[in-house]
């Protein structure tokens, strides 16, 4: 961007709109507060790719999440070009480096403001972790004080200083500074393991997983927010969740005690007036989180490299509890590359909520999947739809049984067919694949390609060429290749197995 003398200025509009009903707080009010708090708030805007939560109607009306810079916002408006990873293009993140850019967001309703982990400099090393406790029903934030002292513990006894703040809607929030060399994987490995040991010695009042499992009464200390694709609100954004605008604020250590003895939320919360006085007071409690230096334990990064899934298949992972589904376990390697234009394949018949199929093949080091609810055809000039899934490991090829109600995908497992394929031509970037199965069931060459349907999804088509193929017996469409069973013979198989694991 090039030097420029001033600031520009920003044209304000709309001013006394009310955005909180409850004290008849108005656009002109959230502006003003923004422009208070600039000198606290910029330095830990500073070089993060943002999101916005945009509220044009207020907290009452509708609101959206603004990753891209709007088509309208003026060229002094910094962006951040992120290439996309499910689609074509890029997102352009606003960053906030001034004053003017902080109420020019704040003019077009951004009444919150959530900055990456990262800085554009370096968009692969968070700069510091972050613990975010979210109170189920019936939990509250002296509920979330007591787990943030258990996380607490554990941080102390590594030397890790950890600074606490209230999210300004129900929970609180851990902040571990590390500015120093640190991935993703190593930091989301450290949050997510303490997480887990904690639910495990607490699991009356801590849970760990994403799953919507039974959180009334417990604290889920939500470790998912260390990732390079997610944001978590900045320090002394305003919160659009409640009828009355309260603040993200760091607090002293010393006052979450307080709140756990006085069993007294209530004065953990702070509108934009008492945060405003506080840091007139206090200052910037939160000024260590952007300098202090510290490192995670190096034999737990390096046991965190050795045991984390793969990027590829970490979709995979966080889909799982694997305490629970019998499903393999992504290994931390993948698998060799073998010779990218053949490998193995399996079909798997799936009776999750709806019955279908799903279509795997044995490429760069993980199974390429596709859920094809209606299998691949076997007539010439019949096509059928395939919707693309996460990448899953290549122990999969041979997994039979039945993933628990309630998981993800729950239903009854079939391998429906196995083989080899090789891929006579096309290639997954050019959305087109031309395939030679030879498998147990099915022989014979199919096509695979990208469109873009009409709402701007890609879908992949499967249809038959060469030859069709030979048809199959009722018999042989409801039978595995591995163990010759029938779906309602593995239902029922994995059924007397829970039964004796209960006795
Ligand atoms: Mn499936």
């Amino acid at each position: 961007m090039a030097p420029r003398a001033k600031l520009p200025e920003v044209k304000f509009s709309n001013l006394t709109k009310i955005f909180f009903p409850e004290k008849k707080v108005t656009k002109g009010d959230v502006i003003a507060y923004y422009v208070a708090v600039a000198r606290f708030i910029l330095p830990h805007l500073r070089d993060r790719p943002v999101t916005l939560i945009r509220f044009p109607d207020g907290v009452e009306g509708e609101k959206f999440y603004e990753k891209n810079a709007p088509g309208f916002a003026p060229a002094w408006i910094q962006t951040h070009a992120v290439a996309r990873k499910r689609s074509e293009g890029q997102t352009n993140y606003i960053v906030i480096n001034d004053a003017a850019s902080l109420a020019w967001c704040a003019n077009i309703a951004a009444i919150e403001f959530h900055p990456f982990l990262h800085r554009i400099s370096n968009p692969q090393q968070p700069t510091h972790v972050v613990f975010d406790l979210d109170p189920g029903d019936g939990a509250d934030l002296i509920t979330c004080a007591r787990v943030a002292f258990l996380v607490k513990e554990i941080l102390d006894g590594l030397g890790l200083k950890s600074f606490p703040k209230v999210s300004g809607s129900k929970g609180l929030q851990l902040y571990v500074p590390l500015n120093t060399k640190i991935s993703y994987e190593a930091t989301g490995a450290f949050a997510k393991a303490t997480a887990e040991l904690l639910q495990r010695k607490h699991p009356d009042l801590i849970v760990s997983q994403m799953a919507k499992i039974q959180r009334r009464g417990r604290v889920l200390i939500d470790w998912s927010q260390n990732s390079p694709s997610k944001t978590t609100v900045a320090v002394y954004s305003m919160r659009g969740k409640n009828r009355t605008p309260y603040i993200s604020m760091p607090v002293e250590w010393l006052e979450v005690k307080r709140v756990l003895r006085s069993k007294r939320p209530r004065t953990l919360f702070f509108t934009p007036d008492a945060a405003l006085k506080r840091l007139d007071k206090s200052g910037d409690l939160f000024a260590p989180v952007l300098k202090l230096k510290q490192t995670l334990p190096k034999a737990f990064t390096q046991l965190a490299a050795a045991i984390s899934a793969p990027p590829q298949l970490q979709k995979y992972e966080d889909k799982r509890d694997f305490s629970l589904t019998a499903e393999p376990r992504p290994t931390p390697k993948l698998s060799p590359k073998k010779n990218s234009t053949s490998g193995r394949f399996v079909i798997q018949k799936h009776a999750a909520s709806h019955l279908h199929y799903d279509l795997r093949l044995e490429m760069d080091g993980t199974l390429k999947s596709w859920a094809v609810p209606k299998g691949l055809p076997t007539e010439l000039g019949v096509k059928r739809s395939a919707f693309a899934v996460e990448d899953h490991p290549i122990s999969y090829l041979k997994f039979e049984g039945t993933i628990p109600k309630g998981q993800y995908g729950g239903g009854t497992v079939m391998v429906w067919d196995i083989g080899t394929y090789r891929l006579l031509s096309g290639s997954l970037a050019e959305g087109s694949l031309k395939l030679l199965f030879t498998g147990k069931k099915l022989t014979g060459e199919w096509h695979m390609f990208k469109i873009r349907s009409a709402d701007g999804k890609d879908v992949w088509l499967i249809a038959k060429s060469g030859q069709p193929a030979k048809l199959l017996t009722p018999r042989q469409e409801d039978s595995s290749i591995l163990t010759r069973r029938s779906m309602a013979q593995i239902a029922l198989d994995n059924y007397a197995q829970w039964q004796s694991g209960r006795r």
